[in-house]
């Protein structure tokens, strides 16, 4: 079965530029072995999107008008990306249907089919999310669309991160970590830390505050003494004590560095796919049939 990768991100963080460079990567590679694999099958998530820097199969937009929804249910941009996610995931089963239909092999039915039917099916589902990630992580739909898509085919969570914003101070890098963690928790896959844009800036401090402790403390003082911070030393200590407890998680996500922009770090983005695609195999799909 193909692999379903789902890019979550803060808006801006590159979700749909790093959709549309791991699309191309897969088409060229679709190219180089066109009897082997399929191009990779491409679900887009945000009703709010004006335009899609890449072909979808499966678009939120032509059965949903987000814009509508907002005039006929008067909504904010939130609610209206909220309501319109709603409507979507009342045709899951539909969109279900045709995953499975183009993504899994099928059984050959009539002679005249088999003769026409081609066994070449995508190695990969690229599925990009609204801008703003809460709508997305904590709504209803959300999670019904995850847990449908996790119940059919190993599902891996691209965790996109814009690392020079991330890595401007220790406090907006512990909020993205804190963000990722939880939403480790909350839908139990498989995560990849995707750190984004590395060609403005490499992702080296990013995974050296991760890694070791006393870096991130080394850089948290550096800050308090820099900006002599009113209240810092309540801020200071809570980060600190968020980084002990946060060290150990760390450790079960996958890391790589990337630029969507110049294509840098994508091979090693697969790598670390093919790696969570078998710990979905070993570790979540059991946990997931004992659940049901
Ligand atoms: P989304 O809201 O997460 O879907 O983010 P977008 O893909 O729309 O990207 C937000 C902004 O970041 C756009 O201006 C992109 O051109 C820019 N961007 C995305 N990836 C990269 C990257 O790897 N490098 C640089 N320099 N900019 C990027
Ligand atoms: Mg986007």
């Amino acid at each position: 079965a193909p692999v379903a990768i789902i890019c979550i991100g803060m808006a801006g963080s590159g979700k749909t530029t790093f959709m549309q460079r791991i699309n191309a990567h897969l088409h060229q590679h679709h190219q180089h072995h066109p009897t082997t694999t399929a191009p990779p099958y491409v679900l887009n998530l945000d009703p709010a999107v004006r335009s899609v820097p890449f072909e979808s199969n499966i678009d939120i937009r032509d059965s949903v008008n987000y814009k509508e929804v907002m005039k006929q249910y008067n909504l904010g941009p939130n609610g209206g990306i909220l309501t319109s996610l709603n409507l979507f995931s009342t045709k899951i089963d539909q969109v279900m249907g045709l995953l499975e239909k183009r993504c899994l092999p099928q059984p050959a039915s009539q002679t005249q089919q088999q003769e026409t039917k081609t066994d070449i099916l995508p190695s990969h589902i690229l599925i990009d999310t609204p801008g703003q990630i809460e709508v997305f992580v904590w709504s209803a739909s959300g999670a019904i669309l995850l847990s449908a898509l996790a119940s059919s085919f190993p599902t891996v969570i691209a965790y996109i991160i814009d690392t020079p914003r991330t890595t401007e101070n220790t406090s907006t890098f512990m909020s993205n970590m804190l963000y990722a963690i939880s939403i480790l928790y909350k839908t139990r896959l498989p995560m990849i830390l995707v750190f984004n844009k590395t060609d403005v800036k490499a992702e080296t401090d990013a995974v050296e505050w991760m890694r070791d402790f006393e870096a991130f403390q080394a850089a948290l003082k550096k800050e308090e003494e820099e900006h002599e911070r009113e209240g810092s030393g309540y801020m200071g200590s809570l980060l600190n004590s968020m980084s002990l407890v946060l060290e150990e998680f760390y450790n079960a996500l996958s890391v790589v560095g990337v630029s969507s922009m110049t294509g840098v770090g994508i091979p090693l983005f697969f790598d670390a796919v093919e790696a969570k695609r078998a710990e979905f195999e070993r570790d979540y799909r059991p946990e997931m049939q004992r659940r049901r």
